[in-house]
């Protein structure tokens, strides 16, 4: 079934059944040997951010060289080019906040107002395409054409409260994407990790009192934005779904993979997720020009495979991960590819 059809199947059959039996009931559909799926696009190397800024499309580039030679890249299902719509991005976001943006990006601004998030002519095409990519390799996966997906697009999202860009943010990629997933597909839960090095104070804030997605992240504290404390953990129906591990510069796979598989794993097992979302930030891999951790490469790879344990307990195997920072070209490539390396092998 494509989307449409399945979105009327699922609003009229699946609202009134158990949540429970709708993750068998994709895995039952779809092959049995299903690809990576993986996006990206020249396109996004034309959002300017001026000359000698970190997030650069250098940074593209470089993944791209490395990915692009993998022996495994020829496998990987390619996910098509789409603008998430503007109501799709009213998923997390005040309408205001995207009328603001357009206006000021198509107004010539080289600088959001909102925040330090630098612009040019192309960004909010480049924008609402990196948004759209995420949620066709939601499709994707939840259509059981591909097991897992990677997007390797730019600007990153974690720091877009919905009501602003910040942090070289526009929109919130991850989190439109996780109620993309519930309203489109009928997912009820969805765990989102965030190995970035900078805390997702954007997706943090969206669903901070909400019941149905799982936010937990690894960031480097002190540091921007200055919010991810230990005791942040939710409000209301959101208690307890926030989880922060907050850590000293210089912090790297003993303390974040084992944040991962000693905090994360037993309260995502609990959670039960039907979808796993995950920023990908290599900022907080060794010798990132913006971030203060030492991450390996095979922590990179430890991470992806302790994402992928709890997705084939819980969501079956379903990962969509996006590239969120990762600042020195050479040391993104070479971690994304690790990632992306692991998900083919999931
Ligand atoms: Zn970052």
């Amino acid at each position: 079934m494509r989307s449409l059809d399945r979105r009327d199947f699922l609003r009229g059959t699946l609202a009134a059944a158990s949540w429970a039996a709708l993750p068998s009931s994709l895995t039952a559909c779809a092959p049995r040997t299903r690809p990576t799926a993986f996006h990206y696009d020249d396109l996004y190397l034309t959002h300017d951010t001026g000359e000698d800024h970190p997030e650069r499309p250098a940074r593209l580039t470089a993944v791209m060289d490395r990915v692009s030679a993998a022996e495994w890249y020829p496998d990987l299902h390619q996910i098509p080019l789409r603008a998430a719509e503007t109501s799709e991005l009213e998923l997390v976001h005040d309408p205001e906040y995207v009328a603001l943006a357009r206006t000021e990006i198509e107004g010539g601004a080289r600088r959001l107002s909102t925040g330090d998030t630098n612009v040019s002519a192309e960004s909010y095409r480049v924008s609402t395409h990196a948004c759209g990519a995420v949620l066709e390799a939601v499709d994707a996966v939840m259509d059981g054409r591909a097991k897992n997906a990677f997007c390797a697009v730019r600007p990153p999202g974690h720091h877009a409260t919905p009501d602003r860009g910040m942090g070289f943010c526009v929109f919130n990629a991850v989190a439109v994407a996780a109620r993309y997933a519930q309203v489109t597909h009928g997912v009820e839960r969805v765990l989102i990790v965030d190995w970035d090095v900078h805390h997702g104070n954007g997706t943090q804030d969206i669903f901070y009192a909400d019941g149905s997605v799982f936010y937990m992240s690894t960031h480097q504290s002190p540091f921007y934005p200055g919010t991810g404390a230990l005791e942040e953990t939710g409000e209301g129906p959101g208690s307890g779904l926030t989880m922060n591990r907050p850590f000293a510069e210089g912090a790297g796979d003993a303390e974040v993979v084992g944040a991962f598989r000693n905090d994360l794993l037993p309260a995502a097992l609990d959670f039960a997720p039907d979808l796993i979302l995950i920023s990908a930030g290599f900022d907080a891999r060794h010798g990132d020009r913006l971030g203060g951790f030492e991450v390996t490469d095979e922590g990179f790879r430890e991470l992806t495979r302790i994402m992928l344990e709890i997705a084939h307990v819980s969501g079956g195997g379903r990962i969509v991960s996006m590239l969120e920072g990762g600042y020195t070209p050479e040391g993104l490539a070479s971690a994304t590819c690790a990632h992306v390396e692991e998900l083919v092998r999931g």
